[in-house]
């Protein structure tokens, strides 16, 4: 394990606890906005975990888990190693109750970053450069889109161990075989060495109390199980899912869903139905495959070829 801690330059000392708050640019207004960064740090070593939200600016429960984590002071005293918590990694995106960064772009698409890159690819550098580099591995928090409900879950790329190793100790609901997305923030740790789980749960700009309170526990299990903090939580049933697909709409119209996440259904299951808003008769949506719905859309109106519900299957 590593001797030294440092972020942004700031010397880290053992059973210090600091807040570093990383500046990346300027508002158009000229204003500095800050990025803080929590960091804490044991007097014994030992694992150095990021814990990160916000890398979608408006993925609230992401950012939320945290912000309890930290108010709960969960990580003061620790037992050994060291916490980097980041509530919100993309603070203009956040700002703005944004997915993007206010040029649009998406930070989880730039990286590792440019030091004198568009604004998305400069987070993405600081981050790569000033925090990926420091940490052994680490958990970072995601939500579904807009009107688009994700079942707490965690994500690891298949030929990770290490992410699986972790996911499976988050012990999230459901767990997913994902692949790594080119210039993504998980991909990018990935080629550093360090894995990346990423936890899904909930929808953006919307708090969900199972998915925050999934999220909390399984980042605690985490900290536990690596000797970190004391408090135990208890393991749960957890679904396994090698793989997933979409059911899409057959037709555009008003969605009635039957189901929701976190349910099963065998092949052929009425899901649920779309209907034209002048009395004829619904469409059923029928599950193409037998699974457990990790996902849905809570939009009431969709158009044609739109994702209604999120399966993931197992076996196949
Ligand atoms: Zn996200």
């Amino acid at each position: 394990m590593k001797r030294e801690l440092s972020v942004d330059g700031q010397l880290i000392k053992r059973g210090e606890s600091k807040v570093i708050d990383l500046n990346i640019a300027r508002l158009v207004s000229g204003t500095a906005i800050d990025l803080p960064i929590y960091v804490y740090r044991s007097k014994k070593p030992g694992p150095i975990i990021l814990l990160s939200g916000g890398l979608h600016g408006d993925e609230v429960d992401g950012i939320e888990i945290i912000r309890r984590l930290i108010r709960a002071k969960t990580f003061k005293n620790l037992k050994r190693g060291s916490v980097i918590a980041i509530p919100v990694l993309n603070i203009y995106g956040f700002l703005n109750f944004s997915r993007e960064v206010p040029d649009g772009k998406d930070v989880n698409r730039y990286f590792p970053g440019n030091k004198t890159g568009s604004l998305a690819s400069r987070v993405a550098y600081n981050l790569t450069k000033k925090v990926l580099a420091e940490i052994d591995f680490g958990i970072d928090f995601h939500t579904g889109g807009a009107n688009r409900y994700n079942y707490p879950q965690s994500r690891f790329a298949p030929n990770d161990s290490k992410a699986r190793e972790i996911a499976a100790i988050f012990n999230a609901p459901i767990s997913l075989e994902s692949n790594l997305i080119d210039k993504s923030l998980r991909k990018e740790a990935y080629k550093m060495g360090k894995s990346i789980v990423v936890y899904e749960g909930g929808e953006s700009m919307r708090f969900d109390e199972l998915s925050i309170t999934e999220g909390i526990r399984g980042a605690k299990r985490v900290l536990s199980h690596f000797g970190m903090i004391e408090e135990e939580i208890p393991v749960q049933n957890h679904t396994f899912c090698s793989k997933s697909q979409w059911v899409r709409a057959r037709r555009a119209g008003l969605f009635h869903p039957a189901l929701k996440s976190g349910e099963w259904v065998d092949q052929n299951d009425v899901m649920g139905y779309l209907s034209d808003p002048f009395g004829s008769k619904p469409v059923r949506i029928k599950a193409p495959d037998s699974g457990i719905i990790i996902g849905h859309n809570n939009a009431p109106l969709v158009n044609q070829g739109d994702a209604l519900f999120h399966l993931g299957t197992l076996n196949h």
